[in-house]
């Protein structure tokens, strides 16, 4: 029989609560699983480029449990602390729920919400493209680029946001594109 790591993890859990290798079930007592009736899906640790799969179960929508997934050849099943700690970027009460912004010359920040604040980051990346777009360089050459705007990545998108993120900024005639792990 071919059985993966969790596979038979579960299978060995199973034989173990319904006392078959020796157990007496009337004095077993099994606390009720955290994740029992989650719903796993794998995903890959955003933090560094090792690429750790992680086992996320979700009840309701919401994230119950993070794990290290022991099918992944990367990692079998390890995390390191970072990763380890991910279940924080779901259920963390200090995290902001909702985007900030200080004004020119204001001292304080004011809570805004989400429609309002991606209309001004649109206004301003469309006027300071306008103001310093560059169809061509002093030699004459055709670059169709903008020095005026630039992107600093997050290691915490995946490989399918990265792509849609790189296409946005270089149709925008981005050339400094930086990566945070690279700072
Ligand atoms: S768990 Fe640690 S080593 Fe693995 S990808 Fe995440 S940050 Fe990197």
């Amino acid at each position: 029989m071919d059985v993966s790591r969790r596979g038979f993890l579960k299978i060995a859990g199973g034989t173990l609560a319904a006392g078959g290798i020796g157990f007496r079930p009337s004095l077993a007592h099994a606390e009720p699983l955290k994740i029992q009736y989650g719903k796993e899906t794998t995903t890959i640790c955003p933090y560094c480029s090792v690429g750790c799969s992680i086992i996320v179960t979700t009840r309701k929508g919401k994230v119950i449990n993070t794990e290290g997934d022991p099918d992944s050849p990367i990692n079998r099943g390890s995390l390191c602390t970072k990763g380890g700690s991910i279940y924080q970027l779901s259920a963390n009460e200090n995290r902001l729920g909702k985007p900030l912004y200080r004004a020119p010359y204001a001292t304080e920040w004011k809570e805004v919400d989400w429609e309002w604040t991606l209309e001004r980051i649109a206004e301003n990346i469309k006027k300071s493209r306008d103001k310093s777009f560059r169809a061509t360089n002093d030699k004459g050459e055709v670059v169709n680029r903008t020095e005026g705007i630039a992107s600093v990545g997050s290691a915490a998108i995946d490989n399918e946001e990265c792509f849609v993120h790189q296409k946005f900024l270089r149709g925008l005639g981005l050339v400094y594109i930086e990566h945070q792990a690279r700072i």
